[in-house]
């Protein structure tokens, strides 16, 4: 058979027309909701969209100077966690447990639990275990602009002077580290609040405070100190008197001695989990005897 004219254009036509239903057969089936996320519904899109947003929020690390207070642990974390969670914001909790056999040292514990977290976490609790807040406007927030005190002087249930930043203290990462943390110098109870407070006030930060409390010193916060069964390790021995009084410009995040030993994870009530960080700190005796009052400055026992 001969081709002319009319066939070949016959011929093109038809090969024009059937490109142009594949394209258009394709464009239909790339746009059908099955290759779409059309298929979730607005519920969906709506928790992913929060889901989103708490992601994006600084993250909180509950930083809790430990030994012995396993009773108040047991209330502490699922009391923290729903109250947290009602603000929503994240966080997890560190006990810093103190497993050697110095006198108990608040300020160095917080130093090492912010060196365990710091990597992963943008702003920190310092939080006592015994005292949980009771009233949900006092707000948990990032401190961007200078530390937090949530349990102010005239909310605490014991503590009333100006300058107290004990008890709950929220920090930004950054601030924590341009006052190179807490002293090392405090083992024993007290001072070391009283010392943090005028780094502060040396580092130009101000101590900001909840307002529009309506609740006061005895129903802001829960504090579940016995001071009979619990008591206050208040001895003073070698040159420790005179040596916490003062400001002190050499210790810190910098000079910290410590190891980890161990980290538990553990779950309580089944709503909440808690990271235990077993804590050695190193004392040097010659610059703190008071470390162990039962040893000279060598580290040896007294007799
Ligand atoms: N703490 C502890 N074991 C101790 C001493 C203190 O776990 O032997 C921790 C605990 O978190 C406590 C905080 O350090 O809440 C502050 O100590 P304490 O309650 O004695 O001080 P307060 O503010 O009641 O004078
Ligand atoms: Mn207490």
């Amino acid at each position: 058979m001969r081709i002319n004219n009319a066939h070949m254009k016959f011929c093109s036509a038809c090969i024009l027309i059937s490109f142009a239903t594949t394209c258009l057969i394709s464009i239909f089936i790339t746009s059908t909701p099955e290759n779409c996320d059309c298929n979730r519904n607005t519920q969906q899109i709506k928790s992913d969209t929060v889901d989103a947003s708490i992601e994006l929020k600084p993250k909180l690390a509950i930083l809790v100077p430990f030994r012995d207070r396993f009773d108040e642990l047991l209330q502490f974390a699922p009391h923290m966690m729903k109250f947290l969670d009602r603000q929503a914001i994240p966080h997890h909790i560190f006990i810093l447990n103190q497993v050697d056999r110095y006198r108990f040292n608040r300020a160095s514990l917080i130093n090492v639990g912010f060196l365990y977290t710091k990597q992963d976490y943008d702003y920190i609790a310092m939080h006592d275990v015994d005292l949980l807040p009771l009233n949900d406007q006092l707000h948990y927030d990032y401190p961007s602009d200078g530390p937090f005190h949530v349990a102010a002087p005239n909310l605490h249930p014991k503590y009333h002077y100006k300058t107290f930043v004990g008890g709950i203290l929220l920090v930004k990462r950054e601030h924590f580290e341009l006052m190179n943390g807490m002293s090392n110098r405090y083992w024993g109870w007290g001072l070391e609040d009283d010392e943090f407070y005028v780094r502060i006030k040396d580092a130009h930060l101000p101590v900001k405070r909840p307002i529009n409390i309506t609740t006061g010193i005895n129903d802001t916060f829960a504090h579940v100190h016995d001071r009979v069964h619990r008591k206050r390790d208040t001895a003073k021995c070698f040159n420790q008197r005179e040596v916490t009084r003062k400001r002190d410009r050499e210790t810190g995040l910098s000079t910290l001695k410590h190891r980890i030993s161990r980290i538990n994870n553990l779950r309580i009530d089944d709503i909440v989990n808690v990271t235990i960080v077993n804590i050695e700190l190193i004392c040097n005796h010659q610059e703190t005897p008071w470390c162990d009052c039962s040893r000279d400055e060598m580290g040896k026992k007294i007799l």
